[in-house]
C-alpha cells in the first residue's frame, strides 16, 4: 500500500472515532496544493474524490491533468478578483468567500454550462489580523447578497482555528462558527455545510459539528514550499 493510502486509512479511522457514533456524514477534502497531480491520483485510486487548492498557478495544470475523473475540486484560499475568472471555471466549490465583491465576481464568470459554483462564508474565529473571512456580524449581510446570485450556491461557514494544540481552544473557536451556522439556518438560509478541522484540529471540529474537514499534511506529508514567488496566494501557506 502507498504511504499516501496507508495514511488516507489511520485518517478515516480517527474521523469515524470523533464521530463518537454519530452517524452524519463527513465530506473529507483530501487538500493537495503544493502536490503532484499524480499525488492527486493516487489518493483519487485510494478513494478520495474532494481535492482542496488554493494557488491558482498551481492548481489548473493538474486539473487539467485529471480531467478525465470524476473529481469535485475545492478553491480553500482567499482570492483576488482577478483571479474569479479561474475559479469560476475550474472548480467546483469556493470556501473563502469574504466579501461581496468576490462573490459577485465568481458568479458574473461562472460559466452557463456548469452546475452553480458551490460557496462557504469564510469567518475569522480565530480573530488573528493575518486570517481573512469576516465577523460573526458580518455573516448574515454577506450571505443575503451570495444567496442573491444567479450563479452561486451558498452551502455554509468556513473557518480556521489559531494554530494551537491547546483543544479547548479550539473547540471553543469551531463552536462559535457553529454558533454562527446555526443563526444563518434559523434566519431561513438553507445551508447545510460547516468546513471546519485541518491536519491539527479535525477531531475538535467534528466536536463541534463539522461536516466537512480539509487535510492535507496528514495524508501527503509535510509540504515543501512551491518554488518562486507567489505574491499573495502564498499567504495561506
Ligand atoms: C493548507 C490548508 C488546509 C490543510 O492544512 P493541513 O494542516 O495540511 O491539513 C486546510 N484549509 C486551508 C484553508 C488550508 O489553506
Amino acid at each position: 500500500m502507498s504511504p499516501i493510502a496507508a495514511n488516507l486509512q489511520v485518517v478515516k479511522r480517527r474521523i469515524s472515532e470523533a464521530l463518537q457514533g454519530d452517524r452524519r456524514a463527513i465530506t473529507l477534502v483530501a487538500v493537495s496544493k503544493t502536490r503532484p497531480a499524480g499525488d492527486v491520483r493516487v489518493a483519487f485510486d485510494a478513494g478520495c474524490r474532494d481535492f482542496g487548492e488554493n494557488y491558482v498557478q498551481d492548481a489548473l495544470p493538474k486539473i487539467a491533468a485529471l480531467a478525465g475523473l470524476p473529481l469535485a475540486w475545492h478553491f480553500i484560499g482567499s482570492l483576488q478578483t482577478n483571479k474569479a475568472k479561474d475559479v469560476a471555471e475550474h472548480f467546483d466549490w469556493f470556501h473563502a468567500v469574504d466579501r461581496a465583491k468576490i462573490a459577485q465576481a465568481l458568479s458574473r464568470h461562472r460559466p452557463a454550462s456548469q452546475a452553480p459554483l458551490q460557496v462557504c462564508i469564510q469567518v475569522n474565529i480565530s480573530r488573528e489580523a493575518t486570517k481573512s473571512g469576516v465577523t460573526g456580524e458580518e455573516v448574515v449581510p454577506l450571505a443575503r447578497e451570495v444567496a442573491s446570485l444567479p450563479r452561486l450556491a451558498l452551502r455554509g461557514l468556513m473557518g480556521m482555528a489559531s494554530p494551537t494544540d491547546d483543544v479547548a481552544k479550539q473547540r471553543r473557536e469551531f463552536a462559535q462558527l457553529r454558533g454562527a451556522f446555526e443563526n444563518l439556518r434559523a434566519e431561513g438560509f438553507d445551508v447545510d455545510t460547516l468546513s471546519m478541522g485541518m491536519t491539527q484540529d479535525f477531531e475538535a471540529a467534528l466536536a463541534e459539528g463539522s461536516t466537512m474537514v480539509r487535510i492535507g499534511t496528514a495524508i501527503f506529508g509535510k509540504r515543501d514550499p512551491l518554488p518562486g514567488p507567489l505574491p499573495r496566494e502564498r499567504e495561506q501557506a
